[in-house]
């Protein structure tokens, strides 16, 4: 629990890494987790390949943190690629190596599989593994929300109309998509509350620190772009230092504003960027 400025005292901050491509970077990554493992981190979660491609480097960065870094892991696995018998065994493997934390995911169609194979995963929703997950009864369990509403569904009502769903099957805590405007959180906030969904909810932040990170992640998360963060952007595109440094202090100014409002606390996308993290949370604590 983190410290801060504001009235909020036990504000939780985490951060997402992501396993390398290459098996032999697996060091970098270890690097980076003892990087970040010095700061107050609440966990540090581990993204799991689409379709479970790297689900063992999953298992193995999450224990790492776990048990070498000492901080707490939370592992994410998708529905997509999983099986009843393949989930007892990602469940019997993260326990054997102390990981007691999951995010619980549909995933999205790899670029390997073709939409009738997806279409035909036995899991076809997150909430979908949760009974499965909290019968075996030794994880925490986590979700995703999407505060500017999933790609997919028709509408926010709709979306928070299967998130409470997914809330009631035993999801411990939500962690959000990344968003740029905290004006849709908080509407957000506002309507799950309405729903009745009162699991503590982890505000996604991504750090912009090069000029060709947004439109990536604008077009993976369907996330808005507010004027000011399109006005640095014009501002900084050619020139990768300032922008970094503009693309922090955007960052740092949300989670301030987050605090101020008695957000529940941040799930930093790191990138795997331990220097970034470092500054964002220097700044939010100092
Ligand atoms: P679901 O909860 O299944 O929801 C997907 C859609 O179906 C929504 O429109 C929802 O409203 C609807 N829905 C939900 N339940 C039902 C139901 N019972 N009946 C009908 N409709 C329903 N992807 C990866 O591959 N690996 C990762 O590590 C990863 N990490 C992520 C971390 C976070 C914090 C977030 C926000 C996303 C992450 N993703 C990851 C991406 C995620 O897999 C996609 O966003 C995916 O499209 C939806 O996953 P979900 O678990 O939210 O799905």
């Amino acid at each position: 629990m983190l410290k801060n400025k504001y009235t909020n005292e036990n504000f939780e901050f985490s951060c997402e890494v992501f396993p390398p491509k290459r098996d032999e970077d697996i060091y970098g990554i270890f690097k980076t987790v003892d990087d970040i493992a010095s700061l107050d981190l609440d966990f540090i979660s581990v993204t799991y390949g689409a379709g479970g491609s790297n689900s063992k480097k999953t298992a193995m960065i999450a224990a790492y943190i776990e048990n070498i870094a000492e901080v707490q892991s939370l592992a994410h696995m998708t529905a997509v690629g999983m099986t009843p018998d393949r989930l007892k065994e990602t469940l019997d493997v993260l326990n054997k190596k102390s990981v007691s934390r999951v995010l619980v995911l549909r995933g999205d169609c790899p670029r390997n599989m073709t939409r009738e194979e997806f279409d035909q995963r036995y899991y076809q929703h997150a909430s979908d593994m949760i009974p499965e997950i909290k019968a075996d009864g030794r994880f925490e369990i986590s979700a995703a929300c999407y505060p500017e509403c999933h790609p997919e569904s028709k509408s926010l009502d709709d979306d928070i109309h299967f998130l409470k769903e997914k809330c009631d099957l035993g999801v411990n805590s939500l962690i959000t998509q990344m968003f740029f405007d905290n004006e849709k959180f908080y509407q957000f906030m506002d309507r799950c509350e309405k729903a009745g969904i009162d699991v503590p909810v982890h505000a996604g932040i991504m750090p912009i620190t090069n000029a060709n990170m947004l439109g990536t992640s604008v077009s993976l998360s369907g996330s808005s772009v507010p004027h000011a963060l399109s006005e640095l952007l014009a501002k900084y595109a050619e020139n990768p230092a300032d922008m970094r440094e503009a693309g922090i202090e955007y960052a740092v100014n949300q989670i301030d504003d987050l605090m101020r409002h008695g957000a529940y606390g941040v799930h930093l996308y790191s990138m795997n960027k331990a220097k970034a993290t470092k500054e964002i949370y220097d700044a939010i604590t100092k």
